[in-house]
């Protein structure tokens, strides 16, 4: 079963989440579990969890189609000890956030390097905030993203992602979301047939599909291995139409949420229509 759908705004309270996917015929939705651009926020009410678990039960939202997408302030491999002290603890306050609503998987960055350490440094840092966040809780997923490699970011490899899941604890914990507008643009060639079966066996053998919890599906603005992160509506980038039939026909894709980050919310109904469309 393919589970298309947007990252949702939960603006009024987590509840509103579930309902505003609905409305735009999404099966799968992503949001953040509190104000994206603060590392503070008050704690998730009764009133909202109850609210948001049962308009999920309404809708038909289980949790394998709903992927929470954690604060961009957030850096787990800071090479400053505030800064990486306030993202841990913040991290874990999205795991927890995520269980009381009964998620089990949380979509991250891994974190910059800052130019301050080694990539090798940032990424065993990284997988030590793992470690920490995955032991302060239970039954949520760290599902880390491939990043474009903008600026100081690491994850634009996949190598990146092996480096930090070999180094987890508990590898039942940890994941792998794959974003086509970052892989397109970090140097994976999604464009074609030919680049895609190349870039996912590759995937296959240096990640290995079984940690793939999430796909999030954007074009691209910018160029093929331009290393920027700008994503853009369907049908308008770079990337082609392509990459998203292929994704839609392939069983290694199938009961994950698979999200639209596309800059044109009065877009996504459509979006998520075009894309079923493209099923054979
Ligand atoms: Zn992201
Ligand atoms: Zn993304």
């Amino acid at each position: 079963m393919k589970y298309v759908g947007a990252h949702i705004s939960a603006s009024g309270g987590v509840e509103n989440a579930p309902l505003n996917a609905n409305e735009v015929g999404a099966r799968a939705f992503a949001f953040f579990t509190k104000n994206q651009k603060q590392w503070v926020a008050p704690p998730l009410t009764k009133k909202s969890i109850d609210a948001f678990r049962k308009r999920c039960e309404e809708f038909d939202f289980k949790p394998h189609q709903i992927l929470p997408h954690d604060s961009y302030l957030i850096n787990l491999g800071s090479p400053d000890p505030d800064g990486l002290g306030r993202s841990r603890h913040s991290f874990i306050d999205e795991m927890q956030r995520c269980e009381q609503l009964g998620l089990d998987r949380l979509n991250f960055h891994p974190g910059s390097h800052l130019g301050k350490i080694t990539e090798e440094q940032c990424l065993d840092i990284i997988a030590e905030s793992v470690n920490i966040a995955l032991e302060r809780t239970s039954g949520v997923i760290a599902v880390i993203e491939n990043t474009a490699g903008q600026g100081t970011n690491l994850g634009y490899r996949f190598e990146h992602l092996k480096h930090i899941i070999d180094r987890v604890d508990d590898k039942s914990r940890v994941g792998v979301c794959i974003d086509t507008c970052h892989a397109f643009t970090s140097g994976y060639d999604l464009s074609t047939a030919e680049g895609f079966e190349r870039v996912f066996d590759d995937f296959d053998r240096i990640v290995g599909f079984k940690y793939l919890k999430g796909m999030h599906l954007n074009e691209s603005k910018k160029a093929f291995g331009s290393r920027v992160d700008r994503h853009d509506s369907l049908h308008r980038g770079e990337l082609g139409d392509e990459v998203f039939r292929l994704i839609m026909n392939d069983p290694r894709f199938d009961d994950m949420p698979l999200i639209l980050e596309t800059p044109e919310e009065t877009l996504w109904a459509e979006e998520i229509r075009f894309l079923y469309s493209l099923q054979r």
